[in-house]
């Protein structure tokens, strides 16, 4: 089991949630959360840039890395295999940064199971008209492919509960300022705090551990 003091954070979501605005959202205004690069076997998107949004690997690359270990968690989505690098998220959190991972419920499932203290927040559209348009809007995916993603949604949906936070993405603004609550709460969590300010806390002679 890892400790760390820097937070894991999680955020889950169907496709067409907003999930990828919050979180730019996010990192715009926290430019010290360090996010997770996913490693995907899915055709980029266009616009979509190598080692920036993804690191679009082969099958056999993608495989490889399991293999060997590199891989936290990995999963296959929609038919495409997608997975965690190991490297980036293990050394932010040993230098105390806050690390963000867009991921799905079988891959916020490992991830719990590694890091106990990972912090779950689900995204959920306001209502699923507000999704199907948001993925059609898009224009980025042809209409099996979007057929498909709403089927899944349901799926995705399902394991809200498995997530500590639900936010719903009526309002760009209002979702963004909730999840930067989160972000701060986590921030100030017994043992995150004891870890930041080791020297003050011994100072107090307050217990570095929660009790
Ligand atoms: P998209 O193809 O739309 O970028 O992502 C499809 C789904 O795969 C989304 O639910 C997204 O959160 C999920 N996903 C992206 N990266 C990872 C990852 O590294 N691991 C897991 N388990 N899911 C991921």
């Amino acid at each position: 089991m890892a400790m760390t003091s820097g937070s894991i954070l999680m955020v889950v979501a169907p496709s067409g949630a907003g999930k990828s605005s919050l979180v730019n959202g996010l990192l715009e205004r926290d430019p010290s959360i360090v996010l997770s690069i996913s490693c995907t076997t899915r055709e980029p998107r266009p616009g979509e840039v190598d080692a920036e949004h993804y690191r679009f690997v082969s099958k056999e690359a993608f495989k490889a890395m399991r293999d060997n270990n590199e891989l936290l968690e990995w999963a296959e989505v929609h038919g495409n295999f997608y997975g965690t690098p190991r490297d980036r998220i293990e050394q932010a959190t040993q230098n105390g940064h806050d690390v963000l991972l867009e991921i799905d419920w079988q891959g916020a499932r490992q991830i719990k199971k590694h890091y106990p203290d990972a912090i779950g927040i689900f995204i959920l559209p306001p209502s699923i008209e507000a999704l199907e348009t948001r993925l059609k809007k898009r224009g980025q995916d042809a209409p099996q492919v979007i057929t498909k993603r709403l089927l899944a949604a349901g799926g995705e949906m399902s394991h809200a509960s498995e997530c500590q936070y639900v936010i719903i993405n009526q309002e760009f603004s209002t979702a963004l300022n909730q999840l930067s609550h989160i972000v701060e709460s986590a921030r100030l969590r017994y043992p995150a705090q004891a870890t930041r300010h080791a020297e003050l806390f011994s100072q107090l002679g307050i217990s570095p551990t929660k009790s």
